[in-house]
Order: C-alpha cells, then sequence, then structure tokens
C-alpha cells in the first residue's frame, strides 16, 4: 500500500454532481488537505449553487476558478501558482443521451481535456513521485453484462455509446501517461452514483422531480436494465482512500453490490415519495409510469466487483441502499428550490438521446 499525503488539490469539475460532494468530503473531512482549488467551466450540468456557502466558510482553504482543462495555459499557471500536487480529474461531459445527439462536445472534454491535464501535469512535476494523479471514470468503459458476472479490472474494454467511448480512451490515456512517462497516476471506474445535487436529467432525480408535478414517469423500454447504485459520498470516501493509498498504475472498481432493475427502482421511488408527500390528484405516483422507446445502443446491465479496493485499501460502501435512497429523496423535497431553478433555467425534462 502507498502513502500519499495530499495538500494543494486540484478538482476539476467541482461545480458538478460529484465534485460537489467531494469538495465538501475534502473539506469536512480531511484537516490535512490545505487547499482545494476547484477548476470548472460552468457548463449545463455545473453551477456554483451547488458550492453555495463553501467559498464562505472556506475562504483559506477553497478557491474556484471559471475556466476549462483544455486550456493549456491556464493548467500550467494553476499547478504553479498553487503548487498543486494532487489532481482529482472529474470534469467531463457525462450524460450518455447527450453524447447520443451531440457527441462532439464529449471529445473535446473527455479526450482532449485529459490530455491537456496529463501533459501540464507532467510538466509541472517532472519526475517527482510524491504527487499522485486521479482519474474518475465510470464501468460503462466495460460495455453490457449479460444476466450473471461482474465487471472486474481486468474485463475488456467494450463502449457502447459516445460518452463512454470518450471515457474508454481518456482512460487508456491515463494510463499511457503513467506508463511511458512514469506519471504517478491512478484510476477508478464506479458504477451509478446517487446523493443529493444530481441534474434532474438522470434518473433517480428525474423521477422524484417529474412525480412532484404529477408529470408522466418515462422508463426506458421495459424497465428491465439493470444498475448497481453507490451513494456519491460512498463514491467520494473511495476516491480519498485511493489517493492516499493506492498504487500508482493501478486501476480501482467502485460500486455498491446494489443491483436494481430500473422499473423496480422508479416503482421503489414512487413508494418513498407517496409515503413522505402523498399526491393530491392521484392515488399512488406508481400511477404516473410510463414506458417510453428505448435508448439506442442501451447497455442491458452493469454490476461491479469491487474486491480489489476492498481488500487491497481497505474501502467499503457506509451506507444501505434504503437509507441512501430515502436521505437524498428527502433532500430533494427539502431543497425543492435548488432543482426548481435548474428546470427553470437549464432543462425541463424533455427526452433526450432518442
Ligand atoms: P456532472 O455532469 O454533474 O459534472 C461535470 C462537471 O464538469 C460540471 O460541473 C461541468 O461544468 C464540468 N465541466 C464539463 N466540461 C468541462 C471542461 N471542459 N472544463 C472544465 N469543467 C468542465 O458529472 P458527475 O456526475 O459529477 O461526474 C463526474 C465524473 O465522474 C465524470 O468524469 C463522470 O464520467 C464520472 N462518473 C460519474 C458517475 C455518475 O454516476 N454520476 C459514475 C461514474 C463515474
Amino acid at each position: 500500500m502507498n502513502n500519499h499525503s495530499p495538500q494543494n488539490v486540484l478538482i476539476t469539475g467541482g461545480a458538478g454532481f460529484i465534485g460537489c460532494n467531494l469538495i465538501r468530503h475534502f473539506l469536512q473531512n480531511c484537516s490535512d488537505i490545505e487547499r482545494i482549488i476547484n477548476l470548472d467551466a460552468l457548463t449545463y450540468a455545473g453551477s456554483l449553487n451547488n458550492l453555495e456557502n463553501i467559498a464562505e466558510n472556506y475562504p483559506e482553504r477553497y478557491t474556484f476558478i471559471h475556466g476549462n482543462i483544455c486550456d493549456a495555459e491556464l493548467l500550467q499557471r494553476l499547478f504553479t501558482n498553487y503548487n498543486i500536487d494532487t489532481v482529482v480529474h472529474l470534469a467531463a461531459e457525462s450524460h450518455v443521451d447527450r453524447s447520443i445527439d451531440g457527441p462532439r462536445d464529449f471529445l473535446d472534454t473527455n479526450i482532449i481535456g485529459t490530455y491537456e491535464l496529463l501533459q501540464a501535469a507532467r510538466a509541472a512535476w517532472k519526475e517527482r513521485t510524491d504527487v499522485r494523479f486521479h482519474h474518475v471514470s465510470t464501468d460503462e468503459v466495460y460495455g453490457s453484462l449479460g444476466e450473471t458476472g461482474l465487471f472486474s479490472e481486468e474485463s475488456r474494454y467494450d463502449p457502447s455509446s459516445p460518452y463512454s467511448s470518450s471515457k474508454a480512451a481518456s482512460d487508456h490515456l491515463v494510463r499511457a501517461w503513467h506508463r511511458t512517462y512514469g506519471l504517478p497516476a491512478t484510476i477508478s471506474n464506479c458504477s451509478n452514483n446517487y446523493g443529493a445535487y444530481q441534474f434532474p436529467e438522470k434518473l433517480i432525480p428525474l423521477i422524484i422531480q417529474k412525480a412532484l408535478n404529477a408529470e408522466p414517469l418515462p422508463v426506458y423500454g421495459k424497465g428491465e436494465n439493470i444498475r448497481d447504485w453507490l451513494y456519491v459520498i460512498d463514491h467520494c470516501r473511495a476516491i480519498e482512500t485511493i489517493i492516499r493509498r493506492g498504487n500508482p498504475g493501478r486501476t480501482y472498481n467502485v460500486g455498491g453490490n446494489n443491483e436494481w432493475k430500473n422499473i423496480d427502482l422508479v416503482e421503489l421511488i414512487c413508494d418513498i415519495v407517496q409515503e413522505l408527500r402523498p399526491p393530491a390528484e392521484i392515488k399512488h405516483y406508481r400511477e404516473l409510469i410510463t414506458f417510453v422507446s428505448d435508448r439506442p445502443g442501451h447497455d442491458l446491465r452493469y454490476a461491479i466487483d469491487s474486491t480489489r479496493i476492498r481488500n487491497e485499501l481497505g474501502w467499503e460502501p457506509s451506507l444501505e441502499f434504503a437509507d441512501g435512497l430515502r436521505q437524498t429523496i428527502e433532500w430533494y423535497l427539502a431543497n425543492s428550490a435548488w432543482s426548481i431553478t435548474i428546470i427553470n433555467e437549464k432543462y425541463s425534462g424533455q427526452r433526450l438521446g432518442k
């Protein structure tokens, strides 16, 4: 097991869903981290509303930079000015359906952006070994599973969508920069996250929001697709674990052993919302479930074997799904102003990626 003590951490994409949770996690739990630099382009998916009070509460330890990871000069300045010793690379175009409608941004940010970041780290760090570059990736790079089996770190890359193929390319770049240039890099491939601050184009917040508005709840195909859900804070804990103790050059799969068919998950969300906020005009939210045409190239099943990170680094999820989902739904109910702002300004729930 390696030992790394992060001090000046560059987080890319920190105004997005996982990034804003990771920044809170670091600031609240990692007193050895002296400063976090959050570099985010504030695309449709990123918002400073996700980081409310952070700059005010942590003026010495948190700095926001509005900028693009494809901007090589900016990256060079950040590495020098802030003496960056740790990178957590989250910035990406992240929605499969949008990648079907418009793949180009995915290639620019996910592939070229990762390339620029790797080059900037390499130029700044040279031969240093007391530094870390952690690349946050997805289990979608492995393609689809059948009814059985799990993705391990040795599973073949077989991405189906423009999103997952761009993430696969970025993983290969990170691995190559480690092997060719000795960059101390690690990669994690994680299953579907859920939790607070997730953009309402993603399944769980989309269903909650549409249910509250008494709108049809769209379920792709017959709802048979299976995803392995992990609480976002458990993903953040996994990222912290890998940065501190992961071996450079190593990949870690992160998942919750928590497979759900989409239709079963949507029904469960309906049941919890029913209990917490009974509907006015219908008997039960389940009545709103509507099957719609499937996503093209829709992977049937993802499920992660996370034995490596559990055995080698001692990470495990902290929260049962029943508790995590309930807490998440409670958060969306308590923070409806957050969702309404996004819906009014950025996304009103229309079908994407047909
Ligand atoms: P997100 O879409 O919520 O956030 C992405 C952030 O990146 C946004 O704040 C956006 O403004 C920023 N960004 C986009 N392009 C940029 C650019 N060119 N320069 C700088 N910033 C840019 O995504 P997320 O769900 O938080 O995912 C974060 C990372 O984790 C992604 O790399 C994604 O592939 C990976 N991941 C996500 C999940 C999941 O379930 N959400 C699972 C596994 C892996």
